[in-house]
């Protein structure tokens, strides 16, 4: 490692911010023995606070209808070969039965920015599952709403919400969003979710199109400074529908260097391995927990609409039932020495 690489990574270790420049420093000149560094520092963060546990979430693809047209999302209202689905109040309260017998305390519920989601449908949807399921955490992650709403969903019992913020770097955003989506109006409803009171995740894709190490610094800067309770980020993944199809999926070695930097800008945050970390490499879920990650999110969905919930091609765990998707996760977080806990997982402060 160089002189000044190394000054770098151990201020970052030691927990003090870097700046923009030593961060983008640190993306481009990592190699094999920085990379290794980092994550052995950041894995052993996380143990002295979580220990071996690895978190789950239990994720609810509740519709893919979607107003907005983002350019890299296959569920982007101009996909007309998008087969699109809802599902009702009681398939969503389902999908809470079973994944609460398999041991989830933790539900997501996910999906594009669908009219039908009106507060009124949320609040009773919500009121439901914590009624049925008090000691479960509701997290929700629906796109963005006006402060009344996020008051009123707040009101009704949900816990989290997760909205990447997609990009730090506002002509970055431009490029990946349509005319009607802003940098501002997002940053806008990350700050106005946590004066509310919920425990937020912003993130954002690596190796979205045109995303240079620079913007990428800046995803980190705002990680430090935003300093959310969740951070979920994984490679962008083309998808062959839209706009972005044939860009290169971003790459697993850079997600894992990242995982392990946010880990130590932020040594208790919640980190997801994600699923399309998992889906640009077999061992991807692994590699991401063995970098830093603390999080799984099986997939909790009825298997009928799984494949019909296609944010980039080829996602994986569309096919298995939700026990076997738990199971599977299960398996591969033992097989690396980590145990999954039962329990809503809620931040170490
Ligand atoms: N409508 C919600 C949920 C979006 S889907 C919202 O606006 O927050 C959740 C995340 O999937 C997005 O925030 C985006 O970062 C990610 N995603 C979408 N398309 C993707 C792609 N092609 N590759 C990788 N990740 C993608």
């Amino acid at each position: 490692m160089e002189p000044v690489v190394r000054s770098i990574a151990e201020r970052l270790a030691e927990g003090r911010p870097l700046t923009e420049q030593e961060y983008q420093t640190l993306i481009e000149q990592r190699e094999g023995e920085l990379t290794a560094f980092l994550r052995e520092q950041a894995v052993s963060r996380r143990r002295a606070i979580y220990g071996n546990a690895v978190f789950v979430r239990g994720l609810i693809e509740i519709s893919n209808i979607c107003k907005n047209d983002c350019l890299y999302c296959g569920i982007r209202k101009s996909n007309g070969q998008c087969s699109r689905y809802r599902l009702s109040e009681q398939e969503i309260l389902a999908c809470t039965e079973e994944g609460y017998a398999l041991g989830f305390r933790t539900f997501v519920l996910q999906g594009g920015e669908d009219p039908f989601f009106t507060d009124a449908v949320l609040e009773k949807l919500i009121g439901q599952i914590k009624r049925r399921h008090p000691d479960c955490a509701v997290t929700l992650s629906l796109g963005e709403r006006s402060r009344e709403s996020y008051e009123r969903l707040f009101a009704a019992g949900a816990d989290r919400y997760l909205l990447r913020h997609e990009t730090a770097e506002e002509g970055h955003y431009r490029r990946l969003h349509p005319e009607a989506l802003s940098y501002q109006n997002r940053m806008n409803c990350l700050k106005t979710l946590q004066e509310i009171g919920y425990q937020v995740g912003c993130g954002f894709m690596v190796g979205s199109p045109f995303q240079t190490a620079a913007h990428l610094a800046k995803d980190l800067k705002f990680v430090e400074t935003f300093s959310p309770d969740m951070c979920g980020i994984g490679p962008f993944v083309p998808h062959q529908e839209t706009p972005f199809a044939a860009f290169p999926a971003g790459s697993a070695e850079l997600t894992c260097f990242l995982l392990s930097v946010i880990r130590l800008i932020k040594p208790n945050i919640l980190l997801p391995a994600t699923t399309a970390l998992g889906t640009v490499h077999p061992r991807g879920r692994e590699m991401g927990i063995e970098a830093g990650a603390n999080v799984v999110m099986p997939n909790l969905s009825p298997v009928s609409v799984r494949k019909k919930y296609e944010l980039y091609d080829h996602k994986i765990c569309t096919g298995e039932e939700s026990a076997q998707c738990k199971d599977c996760l299960q398996a591969r977080m033992r097989s690396i020495g980590y145990e999954i806990a039962v329990d809503r997982g809620d931040i170490k402060k």
